[in-house]
């Protein structure tokens, strides 16, 4: 029998992907709403693996993800569009800024070609094509598109019950005298459980479990993501990021929609003060200048307050760690920091969890 802790996208994935290899497996989730995690808070997007470096696992597992999501989402009728992105340069107060950002551009570039992401370009004067996008040189890369990530949950969370998986929700797992056991959270009874192998996949958690395992060299500090919903859509379904932050592992503001209709600008990078802080605290007029250096589309006025996602940013021993780290520990194997890409690298991720199982 297997445990999996955590119900989000990478536990509902370990799980499916167990269970289709004829395990017995248990998911037990914390949460009374179960998907409202990292899983449920994000930009949807899957991303075609050009920000990372070569030999990271980021890179391995966001290309092989993608790869399997696709015909997985076709198979199950799961929403989803390759709409493609544009990663544009935006407005520069300088010209040294500017050649910077040409050379980061390029850089980007030509990892791109050298991964192998087809079909992607440099362009000079983007605006030509698509009409609102600021900035002198443009990448565009098709191979990217987003995913009704609640959908995609839901989906998942079928097919595993159709397998037998049982989901067990608000009951916390903890490691108490090296006993495994889980609390329910509306009771307070404890109950000892046991199993063969243990999956931790708690995400903004995870270094909890880790911790109570003896792996006391992990943290995970929430960085927090503010998303604005934005009035309307663009006029073409595209997403447009700015380049890449150079001090962090987030993406920059950008230009993202749901499938449903909505739009949203977002995620920015601020520290939170606890897991449990999704509160807003940029102002609009701020938020609003990041926006404004890549799309000339949007008024102040069209930023409503969205939604607020936590990535779990992984440190050891106080270093940051800026790749997914995946730990076997006698019966555990814990996954830790699994932040953006880790929506388009969940199926990926779960092969891996398989295949060292
Ligand atoms: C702002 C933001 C934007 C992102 N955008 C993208 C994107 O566009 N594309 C992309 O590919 N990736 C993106 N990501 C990354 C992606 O969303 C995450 O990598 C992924 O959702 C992580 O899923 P998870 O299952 O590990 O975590 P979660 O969804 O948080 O699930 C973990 C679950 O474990 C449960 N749990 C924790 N500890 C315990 C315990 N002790 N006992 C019981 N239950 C427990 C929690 O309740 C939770 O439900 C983004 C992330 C963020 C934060």
């Amino acid at each position: 029998m297997i445990i999996v802790v955590g119900s989000g996208i990478i536990g509902s994935w370990v799980a499916y992907k167990l269970a289709l290899e004829g395990e017995e497996v248990f998911v037990i989730d914390q949460s009374p709403n179960p998907g409202d995690g990292i899983s449920g808070r994000n930009s949807g997007v899957l991303h075609s693996g050009i920000y990372y470096d070569s030999n990271s696992l980021k890179s391995k597992f966001c290309f092989k993800g993608y790869e399997i999501s696709i015909p997985f989402f076709q198979k199950n009728k799961i929403p989803f569009s390759i709409c493609g992105k544009v990663i544009t340069t935006g407005l520069s107060d300088s010209i040294e800024e500017e050649n910077e950002k040409i050379k980061s551009i390029e850089s980007l570039y030509q990892n791109g070609k050298d991964f192998g992401i087809e079909k992607i370009e440099l362009k000079k004067e983007p605006y030509k094509q698509w009409k609102h996008v600021l900035g002198s040189t443009a990448l565009w890369i098709p191979k990217t598109g987003v995913v009704d990530a609640s959908y995609y949950i839901k989906a998942l969370w079928r097919l595993c019950e159709d397998l037998g998986v049982q989901f067990l929700k608000n009951k916390k797992v903890k490691i108490q005298d090296s006993s495994v056991i889980a609390i329910d959270l509306s009771t307070n009874q404890k109950e000892e459980i046991q199993a063969d192998t243990y999956i931790n996949a708690g995400g903004l958690y995870s270094d909890e479990l880790a911790i109570d395992s003896g792996l006391s060299e992990y943290e995970i500090r929430p960085n927090k993501g503010e998303y604005f919903r934005l009035r309307s859509q663009l006029p073409k379904p595209i997403l447009v990021y700015p380049l890449p932050m150079k001090s962090s592992t987030a993406l920059g503001v950008h230009y993202t929609f749901h499938l449903g209709g909505d739009a949203y600008a977002g995620p920015n990078s601020n520290w939170a003060t606890s897991k449990e802080d999704y509160q807003f605290q940029t102002p609009r007029h701020q938020y609003f200048e990041s926006l404004k250096k890549i799309l000339d589309f949007y008024s102040e006025d069209d930023l409503i307050e969205g939604y607020v996602g936590l990535r779990p940013r992984l440190f050891n021993k106080g270093d940051a760690v800026k790749d997914f780290v995946i730990h076997k520990e006698s019966n555990w194997i814990h996954l830790l920091g699994i932040e953006s890409p880790g929506l388009t690298s969940a199926p990926a991720i779960a092969e891996e969890v398989v295949r060292q199982l």
